[in-house]
C-alpha cells in the first residue's frame, strides 16, 4: 500500500529518508523515480545518514553509475540518469550487489529499468512547487 507524504524543505526529505532508511536491511532495495531537480539524491542522503555513512559524500555522478558509501551497512548507490536506452539489473551488475545481501541499494531513475524489482521499496518524488515535494512510497 502506497503512503504519500509532503515535505516542505530538502531538510524535510532528508528526514523523511532517515526514517525509511533505519528500517532498511542489508539486500533491500530502493527504486528512486521523478525528474530532474525533484530530490532523489537528496533522499539518498536522509538514508546514507540513517545508515552510518556520512551524507556530504553522497553526491550526482557524473559518469560513474555505481558509488559504494561505508557505513553500518554498505549503501550502493546507482544513477541510471545517463544509461542511453533500458538495461536491466542484471544487464548493469546490480544483481551481485542485491544478491551479496549486505548492502542496501539506492537506485536513482529507475524509470530505466525494464520492469519492476522483486521487494523493492518505490519512492516517487513529484516536484509541487517552490520547495513542496510529494512523496510517495510503495510500500514502506
Ligand atoms: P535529483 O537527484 O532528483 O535530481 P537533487 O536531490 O539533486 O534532485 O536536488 C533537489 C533540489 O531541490 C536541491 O537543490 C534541493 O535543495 C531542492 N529542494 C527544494 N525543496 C526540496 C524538498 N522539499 N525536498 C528535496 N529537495 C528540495
Ligand atoms: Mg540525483
Amino acid at each position: 500500500m502506497a503512503q504519500v507524504f509532503t515535505t516542505s524543505s530538502e531538510q524535510e526529505t532528508v528526514d523523511l529518508a532517515r526514517r525509511l532508511g533505519a528500517g532498511l536491511r542489508p539486500g533491500d532495495v530502493v527504486l528512486l523515480r521523478g525528474d530532474l531537480g525533484s530530490g532523489k539524491t537528496t533522499f539518498v542522503r536522509g538514508i546514507a545518514g540513517a545508515l552510518g555513512a556520512n551524507p556530504e559524500g553522497v553526491t550526482s555522478p557524473t559518469f560513474v553509475l555505481v558509488q559504494e558509501y561505508p557505513g553500518r551497512t554498505r549503501l550502493v548507490h546507482v544513477d541510471l540518469y545517463r544509461l542511453g536506452g533500458k538495461a536491466g539489473i542484471d544487464d548493469l551488475g546490480l544483481d551481485e550487489f542485491i544478491g551479496a545481501g549486505d548492502a542496501i541499494v539506492a537506485v536513482e531513475w529507475a524509470e530505466k529499468l525494464p520492469g519492476p524489482v522483486e521487494g523493492a521499496v518505490t519512492v516517487t518524488i513529484e516536484d509541487t512547487g517552490g520547495d513542496s515535494r510529494r512523496i510517495t512510497i510503495d510500500a514502506w
